[in-house]
């Protein structure tokens, strides 16, 4: 049965690249973009503009880090002035005295900042970058003070799933509305890193009834979402609530994708905007009709209920374990090869706890890297 196409609602800018991070879980490719190959601000805004002639509602201005742009006020501005609602993710480092002030005073909606620690340490540590826990908070505090929402997200993996009880208390002492506990997935250079970073299986049973207690006894004081590990679930998640379906993301040199990890999957290119428009790319490019709805669907999703509630998970995933990005999301029980999440688990925990191996990330940086099976 088809499904019919409707507009997109959401869009994720990666601006740039750039980012004076060097997290081992970046969403980001492992081939990094150097700022020569970024869109200048003309194009950004026309491309904006499409975007809202299309009938996005929402963009999420991305990177890398995005506030290394020194445009982002202009760009911020040329959406507020079409009424796209924005939100600024950022990791909150080197914002210079004045800038959050004038993101808010150009329009901005929302400001989204990570932590990759509760504990300073932890988050010099998994970034990289002595002092970012400092201006972390600075960046934290000067948003409250230019009146903007505030989210905190906690990308969360073995080396600061403990942590999680000192994460809900950073976030109600910064005043913010939103908490994301966000289990890493392991795309990127997270699949790069997976031995590392995968948690254990009673480190995880744990954190779920932590933030479920939480959950209950803050509400209506803080909203925590709790973002699960994919590899200890039953169901997968509806990756990006299903492919080419309500939303897609544009890469910093204007490639449009349907989700981060889509350049993964070989069998599908990836086409530019300008020369091509937004909206032709979302009606007709193959690579966005290859897994929209459900028609591509093999056994066992095509017949099982849940088809239009999961839109058969993770193509990406399928791609990275099944080697088969139409395959169904090993997530999922029902997959004929779930058992091999376990067994990824398992072989996680041996490699990770081999002394010599503790920590041993692989920085997110620019320059090749070998990809882990
Ligand atoms: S995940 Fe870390 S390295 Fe990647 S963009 Fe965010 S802050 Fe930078
Ligand atoms: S079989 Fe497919 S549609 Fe059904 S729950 Fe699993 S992934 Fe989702």
């Amino acid at each position: 049965m088809s499904t019919p196409l409707l507009p997109p609602i959401g869009m994720l800018a990666e601006l740039t690249h750039r980012c004076p991070l060097q997290c081992p879980y970046c969403s980001n490719p492992l081939e990094l973009l150097k700022a020569n190959r970024e869109l200048d601000t003309e194009t950004w805004l026309a491309l904006f503009s499409e975007a809202a002639d299309l009938g996005v509602l929402q963009v999420h201005l991305s990177g890398g880090e995005p506030t290394l742009r020194r445009d982002l006020e202009q760009l911020i501005a040329g959406l507020a002035g079409r009424g796209v609602y924005t939100n600024l993710i950022t990791a909150g480092v080197g914002i210079v005295e004045g800038r959050i002030e004038a993101f808010a005073e150009a329009g901005l909606d929302h400001l989204q900042l990570s932590f990759q620690g509760a504990r300073p340490a932890t988050t010099d540590r998994i970034g990289n970058h002595k002092g970012a826990h400092e201006k972390k908070l600075e960046t934290a505090r000067r948003a409250r003070a230019a009146g903007l929402p505030l989210t905190i997200n906690a990308p969360i993996h073995r080396h600061n799933i403990e942590e999680v009880p000192e994460f809900i208390d950073l976030a109600l002492s910064l005043g913010a509305e939103r908490l994301e506990i966000a289990n890493v997935q392991y795309a990127g250079w997270a699949l790069t890193n997976r031995d590392q970073l995968m948690p254990e299986r009673e480190a995880v049973d744990r954190q779920a009834e932590i933030v479920a207690e939480a959950q209950e006894r803050l509400a209506g004081i803080i909203n925590i979402d709790f973002v699960t590990p994919d590899y200890f679930a039953i169901y997968p998640k509806p990756c990006m609530g299903g492919w080419a379906r309500d939303a897609f993301m544009v890469t910093p040199d204007g490639t449009v994708l349907p989700c981060h990890a889509a350049q993964t999957i070989p069998s599908l290119s990836f086409e530019r905007f300008e020369p091509r428009r937004l909206s032709s790319i979302w009606a007709d490019s193959p690579a966005f009709n290859a897994f929209r709805g459900t028609d591509w669907m093999q056994e066992p999703c095509r017949g099982c209920e849940r088809r239009e509630i999961d839109w058969g998970g993770c193509r990406c995933q399928a791609m990275a374990i099944a080697g088969d990005a139409a395959a169904t999301d090993p997530a999922c029980a029902k997959s004929p090869i779930h058992a091999r999440m376990a067994m990824l688990i398992d072989e996680a925990k041996r490699i990770a706890t081999v002394p010599s191996r503790e920590e041993a990330f692989v920085y997110r940086r620019i320059g090749a890297v070998t990809e882990s099976a």
